[in-house]
C-alpha cells in the first residue's frame, strides 16, 4: 500500500469517527477488519498491533491517530486564544 493510499485511507478513518483515545497515549482504532490499539511509547513513537504495521512499521491506524492528535491540538490551541 502506498502512502498516499494509506494516509487516504487514514483520513477516512478519522472522518468517520472510529478514532478512540481510551487514555494518555492510548487509542482504538476500528478498521475494516478489526479493532487495533495503537500506543506511543515515551519517546513519542507510535505503534499499532496490526499485523501491517509488524511488518512495514506503518499503516493507516497509525496514521489516523496522527490526524486525530494534530486536529485535537489545533483545537486546543483556538481555545488558549
Ligand atoms: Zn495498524
Amino acid at each position: 500500500m502506498g502512502i498516499d493510499r494509506m494516509m487516504e485511507k487514514a483520513m477516512k478513518l478519522v472522518k468517520q469517527s472510529r478514532v478512540y483515545r481510551t487514555d494518555i497515549g492510548q487509542y482504538e482504532v476500528v478498521g475494516d477488519h478489526g479493532t487495533y490499539r495503537v500506543v506511543k511509547t515515551p519517546d513519542g513513537m507510535l505503534h499499532c498491533s496490526c499485523l501491517g504495521f509488524q511488518q512495514r512499521k506503518k499503516c493507516s491506524h497509525v496514521g489516523a491517530v496522527v490526524i486525530f492528535e494534530s486536529r485535537h491540538r489545533e483545537k486546543a490551541e483556538w481555545w488558549k486564544y
